[in-house]
């Protein structure tokens, strides 16, 4: 490719730089294919590392720190009461980890000749993008793929504006710790940083319309999480839903349904994300939205309907997750490159990084059941684990689902400290179709957690 012509030709043009789009130009250049990448913010790292991931996963390790601290006056630890700086730990969380890994990525690229472009790219047609940057330009492709991400969704029916509602974006700012947060949305990013500002000291009111945290999370993982969060936050309303917000001197005064106004210094809006498929000029091409949320239409290689482009990532559909976009976007890379993959992972994990953490793979009770599948299910509270009581937390449970004709590891829930690190055992077990007895067998080290998981598959020999 030749900078600065009017037209540049390539292999592979990637629209959207966060892991899926990464994803898929590094591994094209590792096929040998030239690929460029055209990011509206000129970086890489998308959502994930500027926005998401990262930095809430940051700001989540200093909550766990300040927990830990807390927790250690049981064991006769005093450490004293916390003095929080929040221009250090701001500069800390934007320069030493979410600087240094956007620096590692740019290196990445660069090393694996992968161009960056910075614009926002809208398709003229099945092979032409133009790019609308500092200079208009033109990219010719034999393939495209498409890595838009997603966005947060607005509250429906609630239209103010103010810089004290804040979507996740600008909570990850940590402008300040306002005394009273109202967190609209009991899912991923209302627990997560419900959870940081809480541990930092504001009084967090939740609300959730549904019936329960983390709705579609098997109970028997969300309990020990509704118990921890009942006592961090200041309250949790469930089956509500806020039916208006206004600024009211110096904060938000919010109407929740069949209550009076409550007065809040901040609100947090966490009700899901939406794909951002709109203004890409995709009807130029023969790609296809679904019917509901106007998610890219893929098959299991990424292919669109239009033979020249490829989807990945959020834009694609649920679960919007950082890893499964990753997994797409090599599918897709090699599937263009006419190798034989496919997206045909059985096990895609999720992790709540909460206090305690949820993480889960494969199918749960309920999903098994409905596939009328003959289970067997054991769970192993972590009461009775040597490693959870040197560390002060019984309160993690291990739950193991298997097939009970082919004796098959299906899913696996985990919830309590380490979680997200644990499900990976759990999901090669499902990946791999491994056996009960196999887990049974295989010698986990002592004490661990893990040693909850190997307990759970023995319960189910008999
Ligand atoms: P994105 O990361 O959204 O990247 C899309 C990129 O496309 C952006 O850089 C954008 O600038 C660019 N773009 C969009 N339109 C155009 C255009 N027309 N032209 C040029 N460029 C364009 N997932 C996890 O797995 N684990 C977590 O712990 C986790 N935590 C999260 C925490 C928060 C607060 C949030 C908001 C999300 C979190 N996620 C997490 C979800 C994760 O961030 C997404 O699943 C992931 O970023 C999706 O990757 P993507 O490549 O599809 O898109
Ligand atoms: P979510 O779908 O996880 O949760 C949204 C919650 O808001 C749901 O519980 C829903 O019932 C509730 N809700 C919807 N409308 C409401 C209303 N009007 N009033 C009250 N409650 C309402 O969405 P999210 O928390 O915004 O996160 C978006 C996505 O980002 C997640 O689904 C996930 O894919 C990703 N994410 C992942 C992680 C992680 O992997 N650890 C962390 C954060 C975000």
């Amino acid at each position: 490719m030749v900078m600065g012509d009017l037209v540049d030709e390539v292999d592979v043009a990637v629209v959207g730089g966060g892991p899926g789009g990464y994803s898929a130009a590094f591994r094209c250049a590792e096929l040998g294919l030239e690929a460029v990448v055209i990011d509206a913010d000129r970086r890489l790292g998308g959502a994930c590392l500027f926005e998401g991931c990262i930095p809430s996963k940051a700001l989540l390790h200093v909550a766990a720190v300040l927990s830990e601290a807390e927790r250690a006056k049981e064991w006769g630890v005093d450490f004293g009461e916390p003095r929080i700086s929040l221009d250090p730990l701001r500069k800390w969380k934007q320069e030493r980890v979410v600087g240094k890994l956007a620096r590692g990525l740019g290196a990445v690229a660069k090393a694996k000749g992968v161009t960056v472009i910075g614009g926002r790219a809208v398709f003229e047609d099945s092979s032409t993008l133009r790019i609308e940057g500092d200079a208009l330009r033109k990219i010719r492709f034999k393939h495209a793929v498409v890595a838009t991400g997603s966005e947060p969704s607005p509250l429906p029916g609630v239209a103010l504006r103010s810089e004290r509602v804040m979507d996740s974006t600008a909570a990850l700012e940590l402008p300040d710790i306002p005394e009273r947060l109202l967190v609209i949305g009991g899912g991923y990013i209302g627990l997560e940083l419900g959870t940081v500002y809480a541990t930092l000291g504001s009084r967090v009111t939740l609300v959730e319309m549904t019936e329960g945290l983390l709705p579609g999370v098997d109970r028997d993982l969300v309990q020990p999480l509704q118990r921890r969060i009942d006592k961090l936050f200041a309250a949790v309303h469930l089956r509500t839903k806020v039916t208006g917000l206004r600024e009211a001197g110096d904060g938000i005064e919010a109407l929740l349904e069949g209550q009076g106004p409550q007065p809040f210094d901040r609100v947090l809006v966490a009700v899901g994300r939406r794909a951002r498929s709109g203004g890409l000029g995709l009807e130029t091409t023969r790609t296809r939205l679904t019917d509901r949320g106007g998610f890219i239409r893929i098959d299991d290689r990424c292919r669109t309907g239009d033979p020249h482009i490829y989807a990945v990532g959020d834009v694609t559909g649920e679960p919007m997750l950082a890893h499964r976009a990753m997994r797409q976007g090599k599918v897709a890379a090699e599937a263009l490159a006419g190798r034989p993959a496919a997206f045909d992972n059985v096990a895609i994990p999720a992790v709540v990084f909460t206090d305690p953490e949820i993480a889960w793979c494969g199918l749960n009770e309920a999903q098994a059941k409905a596939q009328g599948m003959d289970t067997k299910v054991s769970k192993v509270q972590w009461a009775a684990s040597g490693r959870a009581a040197t560390i002060g937390r019984a309160d993690g449970l291990t739950k193991l689902v298997a097939d009970a004709r082919s004796g098959r590891v299906v899913g696996v829930g985990i919830v309590g400290p380490g979680a997200g690190e644990l499900i990976a055992e759990a999901t090669l077990a499902v990946e791999t179709a491994a056996l009960v007895e196999d887990v049974a067998a295989t010698i986990h080290a002592h004490p661990t957690l893990s040693e909850t998981l190997m307990e759970a598959a023995e319960n189910l020999l008999g």
